[in-house]
This record gives structure tokens, C-alpha cells and sequence, in this order.
């Protein structure tokens, strides 16, 4: 399949619009001014277009006018000037959670843009060339990523910069690229930043993490591109070096998993020798029951991927639409968990990925009397205080670690 993307006004001039009731296309309108809108041809086909309201990959790939609040709504009805009323509920909308702007590491008085060093083993690196993705996900937020630059000069001496970095970092083991969507780039332009690494040969440096959607928006990504063959020769350069090539693959629910096209491609992938991990945030409207979970789980294990993470939808973006209470998320993954065999139980969540950390809600119990939430960090700014238990009070409605009060405490063991 030849990939074609589509904006909404092309979008509007395919059939699929036509399965669309009038209301739902103005509804679209209205949202895709705020929400990032991109669909492809092979998306477009995992849509059950007879019964396209319900369907989840409708929902996620398709924004609609519940993901704005009333006041957004109003704002843009009663807006003089329509893209400054669209910027500023975008800036409402917390485009930049879990202090995403800081932890830019540096090395000799140089900034390393494009990338994030937050925990100790592991440095997040941002393509310029990947900050875009195959199609968009409804409830992301990365919109002041998606741009589009497209040169090769930046980028020599980011690599430069980056490999530097690391050197003077005996304790990062793995380079995680992510973006927006570092496998929409060119099987050229991935090497321009590999390559130097490989031949860096920097001894501490073990895992190169890569993490994509593509599997799921477009497997042909890894079977039939102008240069699929060289990606996957690229996959397997990079495990003959000698490297754990960890690809963390997005999925959002099972029926992103069905099909010939996709079990190709994640065998495609394997034959490199990379392993795939999955993750996924846990999403009202689209995939907020143990059943969904259950069946993506079981599937994933059966293609042999590994599950990863269930993460908490965060503070950004359309929350009140996709957000689930911290105690409905746990018995959601609770009642996944329990029916999965142990090769599906290498998950762990649901955790959210907050300022201090990754913060697990272990559970619910009562202690003394008092109902709490049993949290745990998965990962911290401070390796010290992963994997001790500290708790919280019990809050049926909270969403997010700040909705939350320690409880036996003053603060919270980050604080
Ligand atoms: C999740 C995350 C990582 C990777 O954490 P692992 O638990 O090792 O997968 C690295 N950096 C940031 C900023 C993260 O959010
Ligand atoms: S694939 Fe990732 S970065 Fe791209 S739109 Fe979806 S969530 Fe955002």
C-alpha cells in the first residue's frame, strides 16, 4: 500500500466522510481547529465505518467536540479573531505536562535541545526529522512538536552533542528515541543518527529503545516502503553491534492488533532480533474496560511482545473526555492482570508519569481504619525512592497525583 495522508479537508472528499452524519462532521470541524487532526488510508481501513460512533479507533484517531469544555466551546463561537481564541485554549490545555520543558541536559556549555535526560539510566532523544507521526491520536498533545523540520545540516552536530553527552554519562545505559513518531522518518535520516552512535562504541551505553505507533498507524512501515529493507537491515546493524534494540510499540487496543499486515510486519521486526515492548495509556471512550486489556494482552503475548506499561491518561489535552479515576484504573488493570497468563504479567501500571516520577497505584487497601491508595515509584528524579510503598488518601474521584493527599504523612516521600 502506497501511504496517503489526510488533513480534514481531503479527509472530507473520501468516501469514509460520507458514512458521516452531518452533525458529527460539524462536530469534527469544530474540534480538529484545537485538536490535532491526521488520518491515513490504512487507519481509515481498522474503522468500522457502519458503526464509526462506538468504534474505538474511530475515537482515537478522529477528535470531537466532547473533548472541549463548554467555555472552549463558547470561546470559539463568540471568537473575533479565531486563531488567537484557538491558541489560547490550546495553551489552557497544558501543552507541556510533567515539566516536560526542563531536564535539557548540557555538556560543555552546550544545551542539548531535543532531548530530555530525567532518569539516570536512560536519555530521551527527539528527532528533529520525527516529531511528526502516521496518523494523530485524538487525546495527544504534542502538537507544538508536530512542525515539520526537515534538514540534515542541525542535525551532525546534534548527534555530536548527544554522543558527547553520553560519554560523560557512565550511567545511562539506553538512548530512547522517541518523538511524535521516530519511525515516520526515513530509513536515511534514522542512520545519519545511529550510525555515529555505533561507531562511538561507548562502552556504558547498552539499549537503544525506539519508540513508535507505527505498528499500529502504519505497518507497512516494516514490509513495503521505499526503504523498508533498510530499516530492518538498519534493526539488525544496530543488534549485530551488539546492543538490546528494545522497539516500544504503541498500542491502544486489541483491534490494532488484528489482521495479516500487522502480524507481517511485527515478524518483520522480530526477524531483526529487536524485541517489542508495548505500552499504553488507559483511555475513557476507547479502551477503559479489563476486557480490552485483557484481549490486547493475550494478543500481544501471542505475537511475542512483551507488555510494558499502562499508563494514566495525564494532565493534558481533552482530560475530562479521556481521563479515568485513579481507583477505576486499577481495577481495570487488577482484573486484566488476574486473567493473563504470567508471560503477560511483565506489565506494570497503571502508573502515572508525573513531575518526581512514574507513580504506580499498587492499590487500594485500609490501614489503621483509614482507606488509602497504595502508590509506588516505578522511576524518580531520585533512583532512591523507587519501589518503596507510601500511600495516599482514598479518593474516588481523583485522576492524577495532584488530586491526591498523602495519608500517615505531611508530604509525599517526593516532596
Ligand atoms: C518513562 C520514561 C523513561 C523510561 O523509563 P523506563 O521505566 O526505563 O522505561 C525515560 N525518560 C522519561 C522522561 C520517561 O518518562
Ligand atoms: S503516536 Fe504518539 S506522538 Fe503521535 S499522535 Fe499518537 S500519542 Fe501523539
Amino acid at each position: 500500500m502506497e501511504y496517503k495522508a489526510y488533513n480534514l479537508k481531503s479527509f472530507l472528499k473520501t468516501p469514509y466522510a460520507d458514512k458521516m452524519d452531518k452533525q458529527d462532521i460539524e462536530n469534527l470541524k469544530l474540534a480538529a481547529l484545537v485538536f490535532p487532526f491526521k488520518v491515513n488510508n490504512y487507519t481509515l481501513t481498522l474503522i468500522d465505518w457502519n458503526n464509526y460512533k462506538d468504534d474505538p479507533i474511530f475515537r482515537l484517531t478522529f477528535p470531537n467536540k466532547a473533548m472541549l469544555l463548554p467555555e472552549h466551546l463558547e470561546k470559539l463561537k463568540n471568537a473575533s479573531d479565531l486563531k488567537k481564541a484557538v491558541y489560547e485554549i490550546r495553551m489552557n490545555l497544558n501543552p507541556h505536562p510533567a515539566g516536560q520543558l526542563s531536564n535539557i541536559p548540557e555538556i560543555n556549555g552546550k544545551k542539548l535541545e531535543g532531548s530530555q535526560h530525567k532518569y539516570k539510566e536512560t536519555i530521551l532523544f527527539f528527532p528533529k526529522q520525527g516529531q511528526t507521526c502516521h496518523a494523530y491520536c485524538s487525546f495527544c498533545f504534542r502538537w507544538p512538536q508536530f512542525t515539520g523540520i526537515d534538514e540534515l545540516k542541525f542535525q551532525s552536530k546534534e548527534v555530536e552533542i548527544l554522543i558527547d553527552y553520553i560519554k560523560a554519562h557512565p550511567e545511562i545505559t539506553d538512548i530512547l528515541f522517541t518523538g511524535g513518531d521516530p519511525m515516520i522518518m526515513s530509513s536515511r535520516f534514522l542512520r545519519a543518527y545511529i550510525e555515529p552512535i555505533l561507531k562511538a562504541k561507548i562502552p556504558h551505553l547498552k539499549n537503544i529503545r525506539i519508540g513508535s505507533k507505527a505498528l499500529a498507524f502504519w505497518p507497512y512501515r516494516f514490509i513495503s516502503d521505499k526503504d523498508s529493507e533498510d530499516l530492518l537491515n538498519l534493526f539488525k546493524e544496530i543488534v549485530d553491534a551488539g546492543y538490546h534494540l528494545a522497539f516500544m510499540a504503541h498500542f491502544n487496543h486489541y483491534r490494532e492488533l488484528e489482521g495479516e499486515i500487522l502480524e507481517k510486519a511485527v515478524k518483520n521486526i522480530q526477524s531483526t532480533g529487536a524485541i517489542i515492548r508495548t505500552q499504553s495509556p488507559l483511555l475513557n471512550h476507547i479502551n477503559a474496560s479489563s476486557e480490552v486489556w485483557e484481549k490486547m494482552w493475550k494478543r500481544q503475548v501471542n505475537l511475542g511482545m512483551v507488555p510494558y506499561y499502562m499508563f494514566i491518561a495525564r494532565d493534558t489535552g481533552a482530560q475530562h473526555y479521556f481521563g479515568v479515576p485513579l481507583v477505576k484504573a486499577w481495577e481495570i488493570y487488577k482484573n486484566a492482570v488476574n486473567k493473563v497468563s504470567g508471560l503477560a504479567r511483565t506489565v506494570r501500571g497503571p502508573s502515572m508519569s508525573a513531575t518526581p516520577g512514574k507513580i504506580c497505584v499498587d492499590g487500594v487497601s485500609e490501614i489503621n481504619g483509614k482507606k488509602v491508595f497504595v502508590l509506588r515509584m516505578l522511576q524518580a528524579k531520585n533512583p532512591e525512592l523507587v519501589d518503596i510503598p507510601f500511600f495516599a488518601e482514598f479518593d474516588e474521584k481523583a485522576m492524577w497525583i495532584d488530586d491526591l493527599k498523602p495519608a500517615f504523612s505531611e508530604k509525599f516521600i517526593f516532596e
